[in-house]
């Protein structure tokens, strides 16, 4: 706000200059004005030669005079314009770096309002509207979907022998390795602890298994060393589409999540369609 005061009041001083010059021009040329005159009139009644050259150079002094303090005025003018112009500029750039800057950071709080700190997947808040969004959709259009319900597989254990730090760096991996393995319109969201839901639009349940096998398959190629231990970390998946019936999202959530207690039933590091 300050900033835009400063330049306002440059831009002030701007109409200032401007009028100061025409005072100026005008100052100048009401004496060019009577010097023409009185010029004239001498010429007029001079009775000699020696009187008309006498009142010429006269009257060139005086417009010689006036022309000095014109442009002694005009060139201070300029100064200050100069001065002003530099100190607009100089306001005009800081005020732009301050904007892009408060920018900058509400772009940063909107992330860090959706995205979840840990792992940079998208939040259980950016979950809730997304899949609002999403059954709206299949609601209204009957745009289906596949929902994956991830579930690392006894994590407590992880955490347990090689500590939270080394369990916090198999979520960033999990989630590292499985962005790769979607579609840009995919969503992926911190469900929360070791729970993560893939939000797949226009996807059957063919294709929601084909991509959570695909995610399986990949987590458990992960090898993390811990001192000599070699840490790894499986995944069991839920997967369902949106069917006939469906009326609100949590009934598409718990369609997978039971088929995650399936594959943890059925001895976990596996994907279950339901
Ligand atoms: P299951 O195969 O049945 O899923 O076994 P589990 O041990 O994964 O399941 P349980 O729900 O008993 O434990 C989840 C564990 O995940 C316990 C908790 O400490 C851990 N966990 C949850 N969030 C985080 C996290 O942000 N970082 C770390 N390091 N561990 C987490
Ligand atoms: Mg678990
Ligand atoms: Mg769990």
């Amino acid at each position: 706000m300050g900033k835009i005061l400063d330049i306002e009041s440059s831009l002030a001083s701007g109409y200032q200059h401007t009028d100061s010059m025409a005072q100026s021009c005008d100052r100048f040329e009401s004496v060019l004005e009577s010097e023409m005159r009185r010029l004239k009139q001498t010429s007029d009644v001079a009775s000699n030669l020696d009187m008309l050259k006498i009142q010429v150079s006269e009257r060139l002094a005086s417009i010689e005079n006036a022309l000095q303090k014109k442009q002694a005025k005009d060139k201070a003018i300029r100064e200050v314009a100069e001065k002003n112009r530099q100190a607009f500029k100089s306001g005009f750039t800081k005020l732009k770096q301050e904007l892009d800057e408060a920018t900058r950071y509400s772009e940063e709080l909107e992330k860090k309002l959706i995205l979840d700190q840990l792992t940079g997947a998208f939040n259980r808040r950016a979950y809730d509207k997304k899949i609002e969004d999403e059954m709206a959709r299949f609601l209204r259009y009957g745009a289906g979907f596949s929902l994956l319900v991830m579930d690392a597989d006894r994590f407590k254990l992880i955490n347990d022998q090689y500590g939270h730090a080394i369990g916090d760096k198999c979520l960033q991996e999990i989630i590292k390795r499985t962005l790769p393995l979607l579609r840009q319109t995919d969503v992926l969201s911190r469900y929360g602890g070791e729970e993560f839901v893939v939000i797949m639009p226009e996807t059957d349940a063919d294709g929601g298994r084909e991509v959570a096998e695909k995610i399986r398959q990949t987590i458990e190629k992960i090898e993390f060393i811990y001192k000599k231990d070699k840490v790894k970390v499986t995944v069991s998946i839920g997967v369902t589409q949106t069917r006939e019936g469906d009326k609100h999202h949590k009934e598409v959530f718990d369609r997978a999540d039971i088929a995650v207690y399936q594959a943890k039933a059925k001895g976990r590091n596996q994907v279950i369609v339901n």
